[in-house]
């Protein structure tokens, strides 16, 4: 790799070296040692597709995607989560697509929702429906005697609401998944207008309890650490 390369090609958003696909050769078989064997990873209470464990390499790539302004990161796991999809699915399903809101404060903060990053390349690699703005974020702060009972059940359920009604049964995505309450938040906001959450799609799943590890056997084993930076 010439000098050139330095000035021209972009860094590497983990390791500064010029790299033409967003990450390094290097990085990118980091990243491919936290991937997952299972798709869906999990079945209840929802299919969970996620690409990866939420550790190393990814775990330091949803970092820079979520605090760093590395878009380009969320456009590709989106893309790697689209390829997963359509190398699996056995048959076109016509699902609408919603990412995981951020609340208006946060979003302007940030200037970007990681989670349609992620969602918009998913769905231009799947063709499913992308319904970026389907849920909002707001603040529950409505007194609960001054809502009906069906308001009262989404004031309680916190933090989302319903923004347009999706005629399709629907997938969400977030950039990772721990417990799954953001999950099931949305999803009774969903059921509340008669929508059928069919899966979660998510760039990466958080370790879980040691009881359920095995699980979560990486594709390929953990790979050498990354050569060092020539100077
Ligand atoms: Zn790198």
């Amino acid at each position: 790799m010439g000098w050139l390369d330095w000035w021209l090609i972009p860094p590497c958003p983990l390791c500064q070296r010029p790299a033409k696909n967003v990450f390094c050769p290097d990085c990118q078989r980091r990243l491919q040692a936290d991937r997952v064997s299972s798709w869906p990873l999990e079945t209840t209470p929802w299919p969970l597709y996620a690409w990866g464990i939420h550790r190393g390499g990814l775990r330091q790539a949803i970092y820079k995607l979520k605090y760093e302004g590395q878009r380009r990161i969320g456009s590709l796991l989106g893309e790697w989560l689209g390829s997963c999809w359509r190398e699996h699915s056995q048959q076109r399903q016509p699902y609408t697509v919603i990412p995981i809101p951020l609340h208006r404060e946060r979003l302007q903060q940030r200037g970007y929702n990681q989670a349609a990053l992620i969602s918009q390349a998913f769905c231009e690699q799947t063709g499913l429906r992308h319904l970026p703005q389907g849920l909002v974020r707001v603040r529950a702060t409505a007194a609960q005697h001054e809502l009906n009972p069906l308001q009262r059940q989404q004031n309680l359920s916190g933090a989302f609401a319903l923004k347009s009604i999706p005629s399709t049964p629907v997938l969400l995505v977030d950039d990772i998944y721990t417990t799954g309450s953001t999950i099931r938040a949305a999803e009774q906001v969903l059921a509340t207008a008669g929508i059928r959450l069919v899966g979660v799609v998510v760039a990466a799943r958080t370790q879980p309890a040691a009881t359920q590890a095995q699980t979560l056997t990486p594709l390929w084993p953990t790979p050498p650490p990354p050569r060092p930076l020539q100077t």
